[in-house]
């Protein structure tokens, strides 16, 4: 059964109401002062819950890995068994995120990809739509939407985020998609076309970035929950075939005349006319809705191409030292142990910027930490993403012809790092975000 034919589970206000005494109870616990300091030890409950991602991944994922890659179909399967162990769910995903230190979500996101970097965007993709509902939403659209992001173990759901358009892809000032207030019914209608939606059209909630207001460019847009099995006119368009996350699915996404009640505006509507107001006053008002999102997952982005190198970095070293040429293991060559050294610095170096990143997102929540000064969550992504490019291109040639083959999984983590320079903001907008940053100036 495909998931567009499934009705969803709706979640009912005892639902809801776990949801709020999850978070708080998570909240209060981990106020100790312990949770708030930077250490590179672990805490015992952190590596716990590293050790049991790190073992899904291992006993899950990396079996099926080879499987889903060439089926490149949604590995729904798969998500039911991370939903049976509680891995794909909105209580997991809160227990990530209510984390003083920000290292647990890394922890678990470099855990999967390392299993996996396809399977590990299937399971992670919901949470570009969960997060943007957090960040965007008030606490009763978090209650409604949230649980609806994930389903339940017996009934999985993904989400889609949806700001991309074949125009507006780094420049998201350029969103075409309209939103229009029928004040007579009370209701949104959304028009336009979204592009690589991950999760796009086979997921209830959509989260849609759309433009109220052209004129005001990024301040006129907000974002919308358009749950699918409740609309008409939101129709899937060309899945599209890719180069790497082949498991994960991707496609282009249509709007024709959406309509969609008042209150699925992200944020609530009196907020909204009072940052458009602003806007067109010409002062300083909150930016987009999608760029909030992006800045708020950058790192964590940054620790599943860790996860990807990691995981090739580790095939490769095993290689080295049992492949033998000239009668001896190649790793006995310093052109292969340097390779090897490189990667594994290089590898450290990323996961240190990301555990800033993080550990920095968590204190800014808390409005402990300045604002970031230099762009260090472009600095985590980027530098992640360029590093698990080089680190699988390197493990290729380390394996040889082997690596080449699809017989060798170093093959596909070399196709499945490249999206980390793209997508989330190109290492080019990260470099212009940081320069932007350091610099003060209006760089382009
Ligand atoms: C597998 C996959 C999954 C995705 N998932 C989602 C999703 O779930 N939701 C979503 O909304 N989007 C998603 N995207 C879209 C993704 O975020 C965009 O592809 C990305 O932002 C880049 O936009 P673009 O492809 O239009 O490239 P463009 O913006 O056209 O960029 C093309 C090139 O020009 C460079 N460039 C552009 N502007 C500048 C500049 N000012 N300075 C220097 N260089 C510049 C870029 O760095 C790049 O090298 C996904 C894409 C893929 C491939």
């Amino acid at each position: 059964m495909t998931v567009t034919e499934t009705t969803p589970a709706q979640p009912d206000s005892a639902q809801a109401a776990d949801v709020m005494a999850l978070a708080g109870e998570l909240a209060a616990e981990r106020s100790k002062p312990e949770w708030r300091t930077f250490s590179l030890e672990l805490n015992d409950e952190q590596q716990e819950i590293r050790s049991w991602a790190h073992e899904f991944a291992a006993s899950v994922m990396r079996p099926a890995a080879e499987e889903w890659d060439e089926r490149e179909t949604t590995p729904w399967p798969i998500i039911q068994e991370a939903a049976k162990i509680g891995l794909y769910s909105l209580d997991s995903n809160i227990n990530l995120f209510i984390d003083p230190s920000g290292l647990l979500m890394p922890l678990v996101h470099e855990e999967l990809f390392w299993g996996d970097a396809g399977l590990g965007m299937s399971l992670m993709g919901t949470g570009l739509a969960s997060s943007a509902i957090f960040s965007n939403g008030t606490p009763e659209q978090w209650s409604e939407w949230l649980p609806r992001c994930y389903g339940t173990a017996d009934d999985v759901k993904v989400a889609a985020f949806c700001s991309s358009e074949p125009g507006a892809g780094s420049d998201v000032s350029a969103i075409r998609t309209r939103a229009t207030y029928d004040e007579k019914t009370d209701e949104w209608v959304i028009n336009g076309q979204k592009a690589w939606a991950t999760n796009g059209g086979i997921a209830d909630i959509h989260v849609v970035v759309a433009s109220v207001d052209p004129t005001l460019g990024s301040k006129g847009q907000v974002a919308f929950v358009v749950p699918k099995s409740e609309v008409k006119g939101l129709e899937m368009g060309t899945k599209l075939r890719k180069h790497g996350l082949r498991a994960s699915h991707t496609a282009d996404v249509f709007f024709d005349n959406v309509r969609i009640p008042g209150k699925n505006v992200l944020g609530g509507k009196e907020k909204l006319d009072a940052r458009l107001a602003k806007a067109r006053e010409g002062g300083s008002s909150r930016g987009n809705a999608s760029m909030a999102t992006f800045e708020m997952t950058r790192h964590i982005v940054g620790a599943q191409a860790v996860g990807i190198a990691r995981a090739a970095y580790e095939f490769a070293l095993d290689y080295a030292k049992g492949r033998e040429q000239f009668g001896r293991p190649i790793i006995e060559n310093q052109g292969i142990a340097f390779k090897l050294a490189d990667m594994a610095m290089e590898i450290d170096a990323a996961r240190l910027l990301v555990w800033r990143a993080g550990f920095m997102s968590a204190a800014l929540m808390r409005g402990e930490q300045p604002n970031y000064r230099n762009g260090e969550g472009s600095m985590a992504k980027l530098k992640a993403g360029e590093v698990a490019v080089k680190v699988t291109e390197e493990a290729i040639q380390i394996l040889g012809g082997n690596g080449y083959t699809r017989e060798y999984p170093v093959e596909r983590m070399h196709r499945d790092s490249k999206i980390y320079t793209i997508f989330e903001g190109t290492s080019e907008i990260q470099r212009v975000v940081i320069s932007r940053a350091i610099s003060g100036m209006r760089l382009r």
